[in-house]
């Protein structure tokens, strides 16, 4: 029975750099991990992160030649739905690495920055003290039931959210389970092409019609292809073989592997601060709307903790939801809302069929180089100019017969769904008091908005049993 000042649930990315921040802060952290060391994060093997993004959180990044790294490559295209243009997006480059290890040499910083580890520890419960707040967690071992007191315990235990979803109806972090239809089910195909003369970077970028992707492989492979769908693997892996693979001309190729894993794809939490309790990372929602990635765009939310949470624990305040709440707040502004604006606007365009995206892209309309070109990181910079550009000429597609009234229609609901996302988030409380009102807002919104799975193909859906 130990006592802490913060217990993280979940050593992977998120846990890992959160424990790593708060022991150099002077804090007495232990992470307890469900996996043992080996089995940590293996659901899929190559990830990666964008350059920028690592240096701006802190993260090693290993040398060239230097495992866990594997590659480095530039800037990514988006790719009409028959494959025929390519639309060059912002130059920022990413760095490819091997996950597992990677997360291993993030929990040796952790460790020597004086953060505990204890692996196969599997969170079952909170603790409370005799007024009934959370005053640490109970965790099983090999060795029976365990418990750890802490001032704070943080769920980074990703999808399963573990932690976050004992939390009362009370609570204002919302104790909300990720579905199916709330999770993007992800399968990697590792290929070689048949002919060697194929050069495989000239393929890769992103199909959003698709939510399909090529990218590198690192060593031994040419190329990951890429698919995401909600509901379950079977749907993705439909819309790949049925769908991307007769529309999109691909060089032959020879599956050599194949991983699949899940990411959640739901708005955030509105609040992630209860009385000695916070939620990061994917089990809070913050995986970015445009890809599912979440790696760096947690710690967007994990940097802003740390800052909050290490001067409380300095100026040895409690750890209350009334003395976190700005952690709320901050994160809306520097990223949530943007994030969480940018949902309704992609479920308009992703309802774009085939035919009309492909007439789109030929025309420059929305999907423009002056448009992926300067997104900058996950946010769409829309000038009015362009605005008013790509309407004339919808209005012209409109005419000839090339875009439909109804995607119009889902496009200017999208946008104007946006909007309303954005002004809400700005009206964010600042104080827990004034946060039910604004909730009772924000899932009314919601429920109109919905999720993205009502824009799954209906046959698919149909075919596979899926209702
Ligand atoms: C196929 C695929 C490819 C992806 N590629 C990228 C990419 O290239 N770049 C990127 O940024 N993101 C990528 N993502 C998303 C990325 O994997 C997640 O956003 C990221 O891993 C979230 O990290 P996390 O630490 O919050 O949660 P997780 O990585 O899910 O870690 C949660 C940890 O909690 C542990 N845990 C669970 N339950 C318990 C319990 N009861 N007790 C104790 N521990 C528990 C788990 O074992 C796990 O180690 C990808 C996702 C998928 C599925």
């Amino acid at each position: 029975m130990g006592k802490y000042d913060i217990l993280i649930v979940g050593g992977s990315t998120t846990g890992c750099w959160f424990a790593e921040r708060m022991a150099k802060e002077g804090c007495k952290v232990l992470v307890i991990e469900k996996e043992l060391p080996e089995d940590v994060s293996r659901s899929y093997d190559i990830f990666h992160m964008g350059e920028g993004e690592m240096i701006q959180f802190g993260l090693d990044i290993p040398e060239e030649g230097v495992q866990p790294r594997e590659f480095r490559f530039g800037s990514s295209n988006m790719i009409s739905p028959y494959g025929t243009y390519y639309k060059k997006g912002a130059d920022s480059p990413v760095i490819g690495l091997h996950k597992h290890d990677y997360i291993m040499l993030m929990a040796e910083k952790a460790k020597n920055s004086g953060a505990e580890f204890i692996y196969g520890a599997e969170f079952t419960d909170f603790v409370y003290d005799a007024s009934g707040k959370i005053a640490g967690a109970k965790y099983k071992t090999a060795d029976g039931e365990q418990v750890a007191y802490a001032k704070l315990v943080a769920d980074c235990s990703g999808i399963p959210s573990v932690a976050r979803r004992k939390l009362p109806d009370t609570s204002p972090v919302c104790n909300f389970k990720i579905t199916p239809k709330d999770i993007f089910y992800v399968v990697l195909y590792y290929v070689k092409y048949l002919d060697e003369n194929v050069k495989p970077r000239e393929y890769d970028g992103f199909f959003m019609q698709y939510k399909a992707w090529s990218a590198p492989a690192g060593e031994g492979y040419d190329a990951i292809l890429g698919i995401g769908g909600s509901y379950s693997y079977e749907y993705s892996e439909e819309v790949f073989n049925t769908q991307f693979m007769k529309n999109v001309k691909y060089p032959e190729y020879e599956v050599k592997k194949i991983e699949k894993g899940m990411t959640p794809y739901h708005r955030s939490v509105y609040s992630f601060v209860d009385d000695g309790f916070i939620v990061m990372g994917d089990a809070a929602c913050l995986t970015k709307p445009t890809c599912g990635e979440g790696c760096t765009s947690s710690l967007v939310q994990a940097e802003i903790a740390v800052d909050v949470i290490s001067t409380l624990l300095k100026e040895k305040l409690p750890l209350t939801k009334e003395n976190m709440w700005s952690i709320n707040k901050r994160y809306m502004k520097a990223q949530g809302k943007d994030f969480d604006s940018l949902r309704p606007l992609l479920m308009g365009v992703v309802t774009l069929d085939f035919d009309e995206a492909e007439y789109m892209f030929a025309n420059d309309i929305v999907f423009s180089e002056a448009l992926f070109g300067a997104m900058d990181g996950n946010n769409l910079i829309l000038k009015g100019k362009d605005i008013a550009n790509w309407l004339t000429q919808i209005a012209s597609g409109v005419a000839k017969k090339k875009i439909r009234m109804s995607s119009i229609k889902n496009l200017v609901k999208g946008l104007a769904q946006s909007m309303e996302i954005g002004m809400l988030y700005d009206q964010y409380p600042e104080l827990p008091e004034d946060f039910a009102k604004w909730k009772a807002k924000a899932d009314k919104k919601w429920e109109e908005i919905g999720s993205l799975s009502e824009t799954c193909d209906p046959e698919i859906l149909k075919k596979l049993g899926i209702s």
